[in-house]
């Protein structure tokens, strides 16, 4: 048995054979991943951790796609969801959650117990465990702010709970993250005014609305915030808001996104970061450095 047949009869219907991600992004559109799994309990993890080893297939981890471009080609080996991984609970002023969970939703369940540090992270349309990964944050406010613990397992299967300051971060970046699955975390807050929290969440939700241009499929974005200033001024003032290739155009709404305004393919919105990255260096000298990750091989 070759790995994929492996897979179909150990996971059944929680395997998908040569699945097109663009069902799994928000770009909504990508090439195919060879083997799509949902592990959820650690004996799936242990069983496909050690079938990605024997059989030397690359083994990648998907939250909710919304910071993923897949190359049209698609990718090789095995795409785990954790979109199974779905429990979260609230007490007393700690929330955990599995890393499959919507990190809106602990955002959501926090405000209203009336606990502070994550109502401006509302919105944000990722998992936890992509939001851990990435360090995810919003007006002013980072996932790592109040996350406690991060429950994890290693590439080969061995367990761990890393507290916060086992994991050096900073803006959108988690040192050593890589080495990992995030397989839940804990966030510990502050007991606020419940009311006051609710409000601020709506405002936060309100303004993405008013902002981002949430009508069209995109990954949020493109770039990082360069030191002192923002992608999306710099973008804005080389002129290029608007700037489409293919079915793919930097927004007008927000020029820091490119949205699949018409049946992207990857590399329309590939070709577009590039040409946003050249004409941005070349008329204010500044290097942006993509936030959006690139899986698998782009060309037709
Ligand atoms: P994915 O896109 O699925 O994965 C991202 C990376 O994390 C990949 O490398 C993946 O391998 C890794 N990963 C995911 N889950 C795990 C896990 N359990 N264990 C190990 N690795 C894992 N981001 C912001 O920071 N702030 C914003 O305000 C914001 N606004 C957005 C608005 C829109 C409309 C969209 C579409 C996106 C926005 N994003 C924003 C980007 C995105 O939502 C975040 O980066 C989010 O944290 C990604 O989570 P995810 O679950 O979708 O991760």
């Amino acid at each position: 048995m070759d790995f994929k047949q492996e897979l179909s009869s150990y996971f059944k219907e929680n395997c998908l054979l040569n699945e097109p991600m663009g069902r799994h992004t928000t770009y909504l559109t990508g090439g195919p991943a060879e083997a799509y799994v949902y592990p959820a309990t650690s004996e799936e993890w242990s069983f496909v951790l050690k079938l990605a080893r024997t059989e030397n297939v690359p083994l990648r981890i998907i939250g909710f796609g919304s910071n993923i471009l897949v190359g049209g080609k698609g990718v090789g080996g095995i795409v785990c969801s954790t979109k199974h991984m779905n429990h979260v609970a609230v007490k007393s002023n700690r929330v955990t959650a599995q890393a499959g969970v919507a990190l809106d939703k602990v955002c959501e369940l926090a405000s209203r117990a009336g606990l502070a540090g994550m109502e401006k992270l509302s919105g944000i349309p990722g998992s936890v465990g992509g939001a851990v990964y990435m360090n995810a944050g919003a007006f002013g406010q980072e996932t790592f702010d109040c996350l406690e613990y991060v429950e994890v397992i290693d590439y080969d299967g061995r367990p761990a709970t890393l507290l916060k300051e086992d994991l050096p971060h900073s803006y959108r970046h988690v040192e050593g993250i890589e080495n990992y699955i995030v397989l839940g975390a804990g966030f510990s807050l502050e007991k606020k005014d419940f009311a006051s929290l609710v409000e601020t969440r709506n405002a936060v939700l309100h303004k993405r609305i008013e902002k981002q241009p949430l009508d069209f499929p995109s990954a949020g974005s493109v770039f990082k915030r360069p030191v002192g200033d923002y992608a999306s001024r710099l973008i804005d003032e080389a002129g290029l808001r608007g700037l489409s290739i293919g079915g793919a155009k930097v927004s007008e709404k927000h020029a820091g996104f490119i949205i699949n305004f018409n049946h992207a393919t990857p590399e329309d919105i590939k070709n577009l970061m590039d040409e946003v990255k050249r004409q941005v260096k070349e008329k204010s000298g500044v290097e942006l450095e993509l936030e959006q990750i690139l899986w698998g091989e782009f060309g037709r």
